[in-house]
C-alpha cells in the first residue's frame, strides 16, 4: 500500500504525529493508501522552511525562476500516463479525461506562468508637476495555497505556479480527499531540483492543516479554492492575522439555450457542461433553461443523451461518467436526490445509484440525472448539489430568464447558446457571473481572470490578476 509522505524543507517526511488517514479509491470502495495527517505542528515546520527559503528565491531572477516551473512542467509531461492513472484512482474520474484534461492542463499552468511572469511589469507614469512614478511590483511572502478535490492537481497547481512565478515561497495544501497528484508533484520537484523549502506540501484534514495555515502569523496571503462555506470559515480564521485572500468557491451556474441556438451542437455541449466529470466541476451548468418554444424538443433529446452516458470503471476507455468522488460525497448527493422528489421533480433520467459488477461493485457511482418540472427557487435550484445532476427549466423572455439565473447567492459562471449574437451578448451582460460564455463552454485563456461575483468568489485567478495577488504593489515617486 502506498504511503504518502509531505514534503517539507526539499524532503519527503512522515507526519510528526505518524498518523495516517485512509485514502480511498472512491471506484472500488476499497481503501488503497495511506494519507498523512497532519496538525499544526507539521504547518509550522512547513512555514519555517518556506520562511528560510523566501530571500534567495524572491531574488532569483524572473528568469531563473520561469526555468524551474518549465522544468516542473515538462517533467509532468513526461510522466503524463503515471499522472493520470494516479488521479483517475484517487478521484474517480475516467481515465481518458485525466489524461486529455487534468495533467495536461497542470503542465500548462507552470509553462504558462512561467512565461507569464516574464512580461509582468509595472507602470510608469510622468506628468509636470505630479513627478516619475514607477509603480513596482515585490514578491509578497511566505503564501498558502488551499485546494478542493474535483480537479486535484489542475487548482493545486493553478495557485502554485503563478505563487512560485511571482518570487513567493508557499506551503500548499491538497484535500485529503485526492492527495496522490499531488505527492507525485512533490516528487518531480525534487527531481527539477526545486531549493527546498521554496515549495511545502502538508497533507491533512481541512480543520487542521487547513485552519493552522489560516491562523499563522507567518503566512501573508492564501489562495483557496473550495466551497463557500470553508471560504467563510478561512476568512474568519485569518483576520486576526490580516492575511491577504483569495477565494474561489461554489457555484449554480445556469445555461441559457435561445430557440435560435445551432441545436445539435448545441445538445452535446450542454450535455458535456452539466456532466463532465460527473457535474464535479466549479463551472458545470447544473440550471439549463431552455426558450419555451424549443423545450419540448430539447429537453426530449437532452433526456435521450443523457441515459446514453456510460457510467462505468473509470479505467475503462468506453466510460464517460466514474464514481462520485468519494462516499460522503455520494451520500450527499443522493440526499438531493430525494429532497428534489420531495419539491415535485420529474426525473427525466437518472435519479438512482448504480451497482456496477466486479471489483466497482461498492463504487460510488450514480446515474446522470436531469431532472423537470421544479420552481426555480426551490433548493435544488438554488444550492449546490455538485454532482451528476442538472435542472431543465423553461423560459418565455429575456427579463424572466435573467430574473430565474440570478436568482441564487453564487456567481460564478454561465453559457449562452443563440444564434443571434447582439442578443447573447444582451444576455452576457445581465448574468451576475465572473465568467459567461457564449456558444461555448469552459474554453479558457489562460491570462483571463477567473472567479466568481457574490458568494462564489473574491479576486481573481489568471494572468496578471493573480501575479498582482502574490504580489506587493509600490509606488517610487521621483522629480
Ligand atoms: P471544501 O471547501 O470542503 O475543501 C476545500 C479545501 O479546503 C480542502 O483542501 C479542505 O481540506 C480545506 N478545508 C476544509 N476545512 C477547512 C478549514 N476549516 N480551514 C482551511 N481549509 C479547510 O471543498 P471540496 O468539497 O474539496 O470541493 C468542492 C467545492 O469546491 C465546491 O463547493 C465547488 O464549487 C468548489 N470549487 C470551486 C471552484 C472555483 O473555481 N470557484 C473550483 C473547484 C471547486
Amino acid at each position: 500500500m502506498e504511503i504518502i509522505l509531505n514534503y517539507i524543507n526539499g524532503e519527503l517526511v512522515e507526519p510528526l504525529s505518524k498518523d495516517y488517514l485512509d485514502n480511498v479509491n472512491p471506484a472500488t470502495g476499497k481503501v488503497y493508501s495511506k494519507v498523512p495527517s497532519s496538525l499544526k505542528a507539521d504547518v509550522d515546520k512547513a512555514v519555517e522552511s518556506a520562511k528560510g527559503a523566501f530571500l534567495s528565491w524572491s531574488q532569483k531572477s524572473k528568469k531563473e525562476r520561469s526555468v524551474y516551473l518549465l522544468k516542473i512542467s515538462e517533467l509532468i509531461l513526461a510522466n503524463l500516463e503515471s499522472f493520470a492513472l494516479a488521479e483517475s484512482i484517487d478521484n474517480g474520474k475516467p481515465l481518458s479525461l485525466a489524461r486529455s484534461v487534468d495533467i495536461p492542463r497542470a503542465a500548462e499552468n507552470f509553462k504558462f506562468f512561467a512565461e507569464e511572469i516574464l512580461s509582468f511589469e509595472g507602470e510608469s507614469f510622468s506628468d509636470l508637476g505630479k513627478g516619475k512614478n514607477k509603480v513596482q511590483y515585490y514578491p509578497l511572502g511566505v503564501v498558502g495555497c488551499i485546494s478542493p478535490w474535483n480537479l486535484p492537481l489542475y487548482l493545486l497547481s493553478w495557485k502554485i505556479a503563478p505563487a512560485l512565478a511571482a518570487g513567493c515561497t508557499v506551503v500548499a495544501k491538497p484535500s485529503e480527499v485526492t492527495p496522490m497528484t499531488a505527492f507525485l508533484l512533490s516528487k518531480i520537484c525534487l527531481e527539477a531540483g526545486l531549493p527546498p523549502g521554496v515549495l511545502n506540501i502538508v497533507h491533512g484534514l481541512g480543520h487542521h492543516v487547513g485552519d493552522a495555515i489560516s491562523t499563522n502569523g507567518n503566512i501573508k496571503a492564501i489562495s483557496f479554492t473550495g466551497s463557500t462555506a470553508t471560504g467563510r470559515m478561512i476568512a474568519k480564521a485569518s483576520a486576526e492575522t490580516m492575511k491577504r485572500l483569495h477565494l474561489e468557491m461554489g457555484g449554480k451556474n445556469p445555461t441559457i439555450v435561445f430557440t435560435d441556438c445551432d441545436f445539435d451542437r448545441t445538445i452535446n455541449e450542454v450535455l458535456r457542461s452539466a456532466f463532465s466529470n460527473q457535474g464535479q466541476i466549479c463551472l458545470c451548468g447544473s440550471r439549463i433553461f431552455v426558450e419555451r418554444s424549443l423545450y419540448k424538443k430539447f429537453s426530449e433529446a437532452l433526456a435521450l443523451k443523457v441515459k446514453e452516458l456510460k457510467v462505468g470503471n473509470p479505467l475503462d476507455p468506453m466510460t464517460n461518467q466514474g464514481s462520485t468522488v468519494s462516499k460522503v460525497h455520494f451520500d450527499k448527493v443522493m440526499k438531493w436526490l430525494e429532497i428534489a422528489t420531495l419539491e415535485g421533480g420529474e426525473f427525466l433520467a437518472g435519479g438512482v445509484s448504480l451497482k456496477l459488477p466486479g471489483e466497482n461493485s461498492e463504487g460510488y457511482f450514480i446515474a446522470p440525472t436531469l431532472i423537470a418540472n421544479l420552481h426555480y427557487l426551490c433548493r435544488t435550484n438554488q444550492e449546490e448539489i455538485f454532482g451528476p445532476v442538472a435542472t431543465i427549466t423553461p423560459f418565455d423572455s429575456i427579463d424572466e430568464v435573467v430574473k430565474m439565473a440570478n436568482s441564487t447567492e453564487y456567481g460564478l459562471a454561465g453559457s449562452v447558446w443563440s444564434g443571434d449574437e447582439k442578443k447573447a451578448q444582451e444576455v452576457a451582460n445581465l448574468l451576475e457571473s465572473g465568467i459567461v460564455w457564449i456558444n461555448t463552454w469552459m474554453l479558457r485563456d489562460l491570462r483571463t481572470p477567473f472567479g466568481g461575483m457574490k458568494e462564489s468568489g473574491r479576486g481573481r485567478e489568471g494572468g496578471k490578476y493573480i501575479l498582482e495577488f502574490f504580489s506587493n504593489m509600490k509606488n517610487i515617486c521621483s522629480i
